[in-house]
């Protein structure tokens, strides 16, 4: 045997930090975190930032904290020492963001660390040096208050680790980001930030929704829907983006546990689920929100940089996110308004670009959901039910008296206003609009124009429609009510033997549907009935997207985990087409449908459904004083 067995040995200190540092502050972003927390750990209310070369040459952060007495300065620096937690009982309810008194003794073992500080009460300040583990005395030094503790030159003496580090640019992107979460966290603490000398941004101290409109943008802050939800265990603030609102990328996605950043799988699945139904698959929600919880129910000391957490009822954290912003994103068309403040910039922004652009002001908040009910008459045909009367209809519709008033009208003339509209138009009584208004007129067979109290309001006919039918459907499948009606002559098909197939082995799953299909002949089927609620329905093309939906996920997942897609389908193929002339009292019963509709605000897509142009913003279009 040549080779010799290594003996054990045990580490020198300088090099444990060293291994340490790997986890902690493995890159600049990672060590200003520490530093951060630490300021907020000793109750600042105020912070600045100073780095250098993207945080690799200098990081310097200035509290005006509880500061460390002269004489512990050489223990915070030392390894696993903290004034945080003293016995295990501690940790399990955690209220301070550090606890593992890693930080600052790896932060000595890579780098050039000094720390100034002046401990409350204090006659001055102290100083005191570490280079690359080797340890100054403390000095007397000139600080009025708090502490700065700075990190120059990163990995100056671990090589292999430097050469990890990407450019300047990249190592100070996540910089921002790192002060951007923590400004956020803590709204009531001035935060500032400045690189190579430049002072980039500074943060006053103010309300949460003032931060969150400085970091997230007033776009968001415009476009978003408030969240408060306290229950026994838990409670949750903070604002999500409206589906308009939505992004490329995952870039405006602020998640808090305890004023902790983390990114926690099963708190983002939650909130991913709240969005399916609002938000297009390729697309990304934007959010700041905040959960709260006893601190003995969630374990933070899972991860050395603690962006996991592990929750001790993790079934209840998720359905408690998940119908918190569920609730918050189904608000019906009367509550998510999309205003236009500046019709004119509206316009503009527009032309030039396809990115969505929310403005701000809640117009339409003002006539609220306690109006729509007064103008649900029971009277009033459903929009579905008018449009039955198309020529190509399926169905026999039953026409009650009702509808009958309105079953000669559209007759090309229904950019004229009936006497009896007119005068309901022209009342003064503001109380008198529903929230959506009455319908003027259609515009290009593709939008609705609406006159609400606020002034013109623009709806998306096809959009809107779907939404409603799309809802209607889910409620009726929900309830085992989706009822079928007979084609008034059957359909016809030619199908393929795949398409055969599927519907002779899967009879139930279209009959749950409301479809009656009969093979009559081996490469032929007859649509004997369909889904009642689709009068207008194109049966051929529906049936075949619904054969290809089961085909390609099976008839077990097709009406569970695809139940909304299959739905979708149905509600596409339902809903009224462009270029379809409607007749004012059939756009008065659409508008009437999206007010009593959950989530009518945004199409099944998450596109919008409708706008409103308040009319003082119109006003200062064509800069008319009043
Ligand atoms: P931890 O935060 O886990 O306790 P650190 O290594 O980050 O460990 O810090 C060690 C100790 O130094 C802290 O427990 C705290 O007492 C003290 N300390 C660090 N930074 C500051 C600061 N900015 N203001 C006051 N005390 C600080
Ligand atoms: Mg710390």
């Amino acid at each position: 045997m040549t080779n010799a067995i290594p003996t054990i040995r045990i580490l020198p200190e300088l090099l444990i930090n060293q291994i340490a540092a790997g986890e902690v502050v493995e890159r600049p972003a990672a060590a200003l975190k520490e530093l951060l927390e630490n300021s907020l750990d000793a109750g600042s209310s105020r912070i600045d930032i100073d780095l250098a070369q993207g945080g690799i040459k200098r990081i310097r952060v200035a509290d005006d904290g509880r500061g460390i007495a002269a004489e512990e300065l050489p223990l915070a620096v030392a390894r696993h020492a903290t004034s945080k937690i003293r016995v295990l009982e501690d940790l399990e309810r955690v209220a301070s963001l550090g606890f593992r008194g890693e930080a600052l003794a790896s932060l000595s073992a890579i780098s050039r660390l000094s720390i100034s500080s002046r401990a409350e009460g204090a006659a001055h300040a102290s100083r005191f040096e570490v280079v690359g583990g080797e340890a100054s005395a403390v000095e007397a030094a000139a600080l009025e208050r708090g502490t700065v503790v700075s990190a120059e030159d990163l990995f100056f003496n671990t090589p292999a680790r430097r050469k990890f580090l990407k450019t300047e640019a990249t190592e100070f992107g996540h910089c921002e980001d790192v002060a951007q979460r923590l400004a956020l966290a803590v709204p009531d603490v001035a935060v500032s930030l400045t690189h190579n000398g430049r002072r980039l941004w500074q943060l006053h101290p103010g309300e949460p929704k003032a931060r969150v409109a400085a970091i997230l943008g007033e776009e968001f802050s415009a476009a978003s829907a408030e969240i408060d939800e306290r229950a026994a265990t838990f409670s949750i603030v903070g604002w999500v983006g409206l589906p308009r609102y939505s992004r490329a990328g995952r870039d405006q996605q602020y998640l808090f546990v305890n004023g902790r950043f983390v990114r926690d799988k099963l708190l983002v699945h939650a909130i991913r689920e709240a969005y399916s139904d609002v938000l297009h698959g390729g697309r990304h929600p934007a959010y700041a929100l905040f959960l709260n919880l006893d601190p003995a129910m969630v374990d933070v000391n899972v991860h050395p940089t603690k962006a996991e957490v592990r929750f001790r009822d993790s079934r209840a954290a998720h359905q408690f996110v998940f119908h918190a912003l569920d609730k918050a994103l189904s608000v019906s068309a009367a509550n998510t308004a999309p205003a236009v403040a500046n019709p004119l910039d509206w316009i503009t922004s527009r032309s030039g670009q396809s990115q969505q652009r929310g403005h701000g002001g809640q117009g339409a908040q003002t006539s609220n959901m306690q109006s729509v009910q007064t103008w649900q008459r029971a009277s009033q045909p459903s929009f579905t039910q008018l449009n039955a009367r198309e020529p190509n209809a399926f169905y026999e519709v039953m026409r009650g008296e009702t509808t009958a008033p309105f079953s000669d009208a559209n007759d090309g003339t229904n950019t004229v206003i009936s006497e009896s509209w007119r005068s309901e138009l022209n009342s003064q009584d503001h109380q008198a609009f529903p929230p959506l208004g009455f319908a003027l007129a259609q515009l290009h067979g593709i939008y609705i124009l609406a006159q609400n109290a606020n002034g013109l309001v623009l709806v998306d006919m096809h959009a809107a429609h779907e939404r409603i039918v799309y809802e209607k459907l889910k409620t009726a499948l929900d309830l085992n009510q989706l009822a079928s009606q007979p084609l008034i002559a059957p359909i016809a098909m030619a199908l393929g033997e795949r398409d055969m197939a599927l519907v002779t082995d899967h009879r139930e799953f279209f009959e749950q549907l409301g479809f009656d299909l009969a093979a009559i002949s081996p490469t032929e089927i007859a649509i004997r009935a369909g889904p009642a609620m689709l009068p207008t329905l194109d049966a051929n093309a529906m049936l075949r997207e619904l054969l290809d939906d089961l085909a390609e996920h099976g008839a077990s997942r097709a009406l569970t985990e695809k139940r909304d897609e299959i739905l979708g389908t149905m509600a596409c193929h339902g809903a009224v087409r462009a270029n379809r002339q409607l007749a004012i009292p059939e756009m008065n019963a659409l508008l009437r449908d999206m007010e009593a509709t959950e989530r009518s605000g945004q199409c099944n897509h998450g596109r919008p459904t409708w706008y409103q142009f308040a009319l003082h913003d119109l006003d200062k279009l064509f800069m008319r004083g009043r």
